[in-house]
């Protein structure tokens, strides 16, 4: 049975879930707190505010501020778990990041709303609550960053947006990792992928590599990987069609791209299922980097922190391979 000690550290970004007009998130993250008053008699909490925006708007920066202030808190006593609000946009991007970068097994758990604090059936409070009871758990240690949307736990590597329903949050290919039951969190299975303490990346990063994704259709031409390989990108995500396949018409732009010294992934726009390597095209011989099961936006993610690394296809792959 989990015992609830110490501080959540709540901290607030914005999203529907703070979003009180069509424009703008408007409300703090005391605010939120002021409307589930039950929040603050069963558990500590401390709320900062450290941005207020839709998550379209979120940004490296922002990821990167994030994951400062969450490592310091990780490391201070009085603090048990971290809970952080985000718009569902790109919530599973921020989730990965720091999923990836974060040095602490303590819970860190990515919140969001579907529906805004004043819709009928609004599922902010709800979620809030379920996310800090989450954050303040015990058996939550260790599992890397969580998301928790809909009474389900979901892994930051595997939970994607998938619709605009209450049910918007899927782990497709392997499923969430745990529920909500009478208030507290359940679980029923480990990611195996390296996260938080076993991930190859330091946290001390204050600035990351631009990566682009292109997305892929049929009858796609070269120019719009030429476009985005002449734009000053390190590297480039290939959101291909199935699984992750290359036109004939884009393989002697995509060999540029890597002879230019670029990284070239090949991910799915399918947003599900491992890309087969070295299949229909040849990866290793063409240097090219496949994306394992990871969506074009985490692809992205994991290639921008391997290039703070090395520039090696072969030890990036091994990143993909692991993480
Ligand atoms: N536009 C919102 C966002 O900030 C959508 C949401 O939060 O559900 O991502």
């Amino acid at each position: 049975m989990e015992t609830h000690t110490g501080n959540v550290l709540v901290l607030a970004t914005g999203g529907s879930i703070a979003q009180t007009s069509p424009d703008d998130p408007t409300l703090t993250g005391d605010a939120l707190l002021e409307a589930i008053p039950e929040l603050r008699d069963k558990f500590g909490i401390l709320v900062e505010q450290m941005a207020q925006v839709s998550s379209p708007d979120i940004t490296a920066e922002h990821w990167l501020e994030l994951a400062i202030r969450i490592n310091k808190a990780a490391a201070d006593d009085q603090i048990q778990g971290i809970v952080v609000t985000h718009g569902t946009d790109t919530l599973e991007e921020t989730a990965f990041f720091l999923n990836l970068i974060v040095k602490s097994d303590k819970p860190v758990v990515i919140v969001g709303a579907m529906r805004r604090p004043y819709a009928l059936g609004a599922d902010g409070a709800a979620n809030l609550h379920d996310a800090v009871a989450t954050a303040s758990c015990r058996e939550a240690r260790g599992r890397g960053v969580l998301v928790v949307l809909n009474s389900e736990i979901h892994p930051a590597r595997d939970v994607t947006k998938t619709t605009f329903s209450l049910d918007a949050f899927k782990s497709r290919d392997f499923g969430p990792l745990g529920q909500m039951a009478n208030g507290r969190p359940i679980f029923y299975r480990r990611s195996e992928r390296k996260h938080t303490l076993r991930s190859a990346f330091p946290s001390d990063l204050c600035r990351l590599p631009r990566v682009a994704i292109v997305y892929s259709h049929a009858g796609v031409t070269p120019d719009v990987l030429e476009a985005a390989a002449a734009s000053g990108y390190e590297g480039i995500v290939w959101a291909g069609t199935g699984s992750g396949s290359l036109p004939k018409a884009i393989r002697p732009a995509a060999t540029a791209v890597v002879n230019n010294g670029l990284a070239f992934v090949r991910a799915s726009r399918v947003n599900c299922g491992y890309i087969k390597r070295n299949d229909e095209v040849d990866d290793d011989a063409l240097g090219f980097i496949t994306a394992d099961s990871l969506n074009p936006q985490k692809a992205r993610i994991l290639l921008m922190l391997s290039l703070t690394q090395t520039n090696d296809p072969v030890k990036i792959q091994r990143f993909f391979d692991t993480h």
